[in-house]
């Protein structure tokens, strides 16, 4: 058996139960068990974790732990500038695109809303979910820990809000996203690509109220659904300029 000390900080506590939060503490474990085994056994996922000392220095996850280790773990800093460590991860994903359990429709819409790539569909289990993200590079968003502990997930993010307009904050802060926003750039039915199209071309579909009053219109070519800026946009580029005036102050 083996005995190592650990500390949480910042939000990874909200994973421990109340009397490991914000403290050191002693846990035991099997010999030959690696600083990922037991994060994850002490109940933090792999992904939430961007960052382990161990005895003050930077260790990977593949760490073997010593009896008498003294293991930090951190976060993402939002502030501090890490870069000059090593992180736990190899590199980010190139592109942020998405795939959103079944309990995050609303969160996965607004990401559509904002032209961020997510898959969503209320019967992915969780093992499809799983083996999407590692073919695609896609990022799991959930709130179920136990399918982020799964190890062919690399980029995951635990959302603890439980508002999808919260939740939205949450995943724009934490990957930095509002700069990359591209609102109305996809349908939100299809998560395709939309393009702008001729008001002549789309006209007998539309409403009266919207013809006379929009000028601008896009279609998805899979489910040549036509878009305008309507009350949904509006809504959207308020909820836009305050995630982006957040990030700034
Ligand atoms: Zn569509």
């Amino acid at each position: 058996m083996v005995t190592a000390t650990f500390r949480f900080y910042e939000e990874l506590n909200t994973f421990l139960p109340i009397e490991r939060r914000k403290r050191a503490f002693d846990a035991v474990s099997a010999r030959a068990a690696t600083t990922k085994h037991m994060i994850e056994a002490l109940g933090v996922p792999h992904t939430e974790v961007e960052l382990v000392l161990v005895n003050g220095e930077t260790a990977g996850f593949d760490r073997l732990l010593r009896d008498g280790d003294r293991v930090a773990v951190y976060p993402k800093f939002e502030a501090l500038d890490i870069s000059p460590l090593l992180r736990v991860r190899g590199h980010p994903l190139r592109k942020s695109r998405f795939i959103a359990d079944a309990h995050l429709g609303g969160l996965a819409h607004l990401l559509r809303m904002t032209g961020f790539d997510t898959l969503y569909d209320n019967n992915f289990r969780d093992s499809a979910i799983a083996s999407i993200a590692e073919k695609e590079e896609r990022i799991v968003l959930t709130r179920d820990r136990e399918l982020l502990k799964r190890r062919i997930i690399t980029h995951g993010c635990y959302v603890h809000a439980l508002k999808p307009a919260r939740q939205l904050k949450e995943i724009f802060d934490r990957l930095d996203l509002a700069r990359s926003a591209r609102p109305f750039t996809l349908c939100l039915q299809c998560n395709a690509p939309l393009r702008s199209i001729d008001k002549a071309l789309v006209e007998e579909r539309l409403p009266p109220k919207v013809s006379a009053h929009f000028e601008r219109f896009s279609t998805c070519d899979l489910c040549q659904r036509v878009f305008w800026e309507g009350t949904h946009w509006r809504s959207m580029q308020a909820l836009l300029a305050e995630l982006t005036a957040t990030k700034r102050s």
